[in-house]
């Protein structure tokens, strides 16, 4: 199976940051009514969708189609937070949990043993929609088939909230691919896909057609047998397991509901107080350790600075993210200024057990 998170930064905006949001066209992105009309959408809802918007367009672009759309900024370690439940709950379902993380809000498993106990591939992948959605709140569409390639072509068939199933046989899987476009492929890209429509080929059905030789010449001998499996559906990778992601920091943070002046620490000791908990809650919950922390200042123009102090050695003191945290903002906040968001982050993770720097790994 494919699974593939429907809509995922705007559906964890709608559907975990602010359930007001739901139902309503909500792109994430600057708002171009904030003057940051330079952004693009990172992700937008389904009902933002309904308006021609999309992601990578420019933000100025998906106001001028629905100015009543929602702009949300977004803040990643949501998006982070919702990807591991999801991987979470795979795992629970997968044979040997076997997981492949494929991406943020994408992953590969291998169901095979599984699908057999729980009356068939299409019960099960229902259940695991179900589950998703009970432990994380949001959609994700599902692709089943014999192997990845035509699995993640599946998914892409049928969303939101869609089930596609491919049949097991290479015949029918032939099939079911030669009316797709040529950009279904994972690795298809805009560029090969001009190319190719160059020579008048547009569909998979065209290139199970074609003698292989004739392919040469556009593809090169290896994306010619690469591409001519791929539209039989025909793909040998085993899928593996990926390990756990590791982790390179940790980061939160908050924007004021009103700019606050920086001369006025008292609001900003509680803000900067709550911000650090959180943060020292998670690194407990994965047994780290943090060496860097960072601060990150934004002030009413949208200016950002940002100061960081490495520690002689790595610790888990709560006392210690607050201390530093707080001695950063007070050694770089610009006088007669108004702040509008401030974050903190550590970095130079170390795992408690091993003692292990987690920067060894990259
Ligand atoms: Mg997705």
């Amino acid at each position: 199976m494919h699974v593939d998170m429907d809509a995922f930064y705007a559906s964890v905006e709608q559907f975990r940051v602010n359930p007001e949001l739901v139902g309503l066209p909500v792109c994430v992105g600057h708002d171009p009514r904030e003057g940051r009309g330079r952004g693009v959408v990172r992700a937008a809802s389904y009902e933002a969708r309904d308006y021609g918007i999309r992601s990578g367009m420019p933000v100025t672009e998906a106001y001028r189609l629905c100015p009543d759309a929602v702009f949300v900024r977004g803040d990643f370690s949501n998006y982070i937070e919702a990807s591991d439940e999801i991987m979470g709950v795979l795992e629970e379902f997968a044979d040997d949990e076997r997981v492949r993380r494929a991406s943020i809000d994408e992953a590969y498993i291998d169901v095979t043993r599984r699908a057999l106990v729980c009356g068939g591939p299409e019960p099960l992948a229902k259940e695991i929609q179900q589950a998703i959605r009970e432990t994380t709140k949001l959609p994700c569409s599902i692709g089943v088939a014999p192997n990845m390639a035509v699995a993640k072509i599946a998914t892409g068939i049928n969303k939101p909230m869609g089930i596609t199933l491919v049949p097991q046989d290479s015949v029918a899987i032939a099939e079911f691919l030669a009316p797709l476009d040529v950009r279904v492929v994972n690795g298809i890209g805009r560029v090969t896909a001009q190319r190719l429509g160059k020579y008048g080929i547009t569909t998979l059905g065209q290139i199970q057609r074609m003698p292989l030789t004739d392919l040469y010449p556009i593809m090169g001998v290896k994306g010619a047998k690469w591409l001519r499996n791929r539209a039989f559906g025909i793909d040998g990778r085993p899928l593996k397991r990926s390990g756990p992601r590791r982790r390179k920091s940790i980061s939160k943070d908050r924007t004021f509901m009103e700019d606050i002046d920086t001369s006025s620490i008292a609001p900003l000791y509680g803000t900067l107080d709550d911000i650090c908990k959180r943060i020292w809650k998670k690194l407990q919950a994965k047994s780290l350790r943090f060496r860097t922390v960072t601060v990150k200042i934004r002030y009413s123009d949208f200016s950002t600075v940002q100061r960081s102090r490495t520690l002689k050695v790595g610790t888990d003191e709560e006392s210690v993210l607050c201390c530093v945290a707080l001695q950063l903002y007070k050694e770089n906040r610009l006088p007669d200024r108004w702040l509008r968001l401030i974050g903190v982050k550590v970095s130079n993770l170390l795992s408690k057990q091993g003692q292990l720097a987690l920067s060894d790994f990259f």
